[in-house]
């Protein structure tokens, strides 16, 4: 875990690191201990900004999550909201993983977000379970504020722009979106689609890293035929990950 560098701003930001140290398992379970330390990142929390991201300053990467304080009844104060943090770095853990496999080639905004999120609730529930870990890392309020918020995100209201888009325009318009982090683009039913699927087949879930291999000319549409082709271990997961693909008439 040499690769990942803390770097703090404020003292408090120590606490951030055992919710880091269980999403890292996670990911070296999911996807490899080569992926997973292959490059140096340093990992930095900014209560006030805007948004989080996995961003390249010079030759240097960096995760910058945006996690601020909430009160905390039963500590009498204030805390940082770890399912926050939990969520945030899963998130960006997942750009960072699939950077690792492929860094040149293009990105599919709505899919790889939507991959983003699929595992930012695998971590949150991960993290969650961990409460039951023999070193108590995780508290019973803090576990219950992971739980709420993944119940929250499992039963609110579904909707699903992709499902009845049908032109490469509206496309193009809806990958803008999430390129932009809109977050009602990003509560959709594909991200609770796609966390099902990586929690009932988490073995095959390093096949999703290639997905930049597989991007269309158009660079809003995946060749799922071709990525079928070359992964016979994995044509029936990639045939369930396919349907959340649009339908385009007249596309290849
Ligand atoms: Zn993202």
């Amino acid at each position: 875990m040499d690769n990942w560098i803390f770097e703090y701003n404020r003292i408090e930001d120590k606490d951030f690191k055992p919710f880091f140290n269980m999403l890292l398992n996670l990911f070296r379970e999911y996807f490899g201990d080569d992926i997973m330390s292959k490059e140096n990142c340093t990992l930095q929390n900014f209560v006030d900004d805007n948004y989080p991201r996995l961003s390249c300053d010079g030759n240097k990467l960096f995760i910058k999550t945006t996690v601020g304080l909430i009160d905390s009844p039963l500590q009498s104060g204030c805390q940082y909201d770890y399912r926050m943090y939990v969520f945030q770095m899963a998130h960006e853990l997942m750009h960072y993983a699939i950077m690792q496999q492929f860094a040149e080639g293009s990105c599919v905004d709505w899919f790889e977000e939507t991959l983003c999120e699929a595992m930012a609730f695998i971590g949150l529930e991960y993290t969650m379970n961990k409460y039951f870990s023999r070193r108590p890392i995780v508290t019973r309020e803090t576990r219950e504020n992971l739980k709420s918020y993944l119940e929250k995100a499992m039963t609110e209201d579904q909707h699903s722009v992709l499902e009845s888009c049908s032109t490469l325009e509206t496309l193009s318009e809806i990958n803008r979106h999430y390129a932009q982090g809109d977050n009602r683009s990003a509560q959709t039913k594909e991200r609770i689609f796609i966390y099902s699927l990586l929690s009932e087949h988490s073995q095959q879930a390093r096949i999703l890293l290639n997905y930049r291999q597989y991007v269309e000319p158009n660079k809003l549409l995946i060749d799922f035929d071709k990525w079928i082709r070359d992964c016979p271990d994995g044509i029936a997961f990639l045939n369930e990950v396919r349907t959340i693909q649009p339908i385009i008439s007249g596309a290849s």
